[in-house]
């Protein structure tokens, strides 16, 4: 990502993060104090010239909604709560390390460097 400034206003040169195909089209973000405000395609993008669809055009709507999860949470009896990254990533790692000896069974696309 590069940048250039005009007052707090910054216009980035950045890929599509959407992650769903495979082009990664070139875009062109403002950030105004922090928040992502505008975005369109870069036309000096060497592969996609300039083009992005309309879910790259979304990326401020994404970025900005106020649904949007910042933090893992965890289902419990008193529905969801919020929790800190190293709780989740250690709950995680010890689910997995239940679920995967037991998944070679019935996995047929494991390999024997997977395990
Ligand atoms: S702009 Fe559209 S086509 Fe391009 S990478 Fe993003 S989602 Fe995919």
């Amino acid at each position: 990502m590069t940048g250039t400034a005009a007052g707090t206003r910054r216009t980035y040169r950045t890929t599509c993060k959407i992650g769903a195909c495979e082009p990664f089209c070139g875009l062109k973000v403002d950030v105004d104090d922090g928040r992502l405000v505008a975005v369109r395609p870069d036309t000096n993008h060497p592969i996609t010239q300039g083009y992005a669809c309309i879910k790259g055009m979304q990326v401020p709507a994404y970025q900005n909604d106020p649904d949007r999860l910042l933090h893992p949470e965890r289902r419990s009896a008193r529905g969801w709560e919020r929790i800190d990254w190293r709780t989740a990533i250690a709950q995680i790692g010890a689910r997995l390390s239940i679920v995967w000896p037991r998944s070679a069974s019935i996995c047929p696309r494991r390999t024997a460097s997977s395990t």
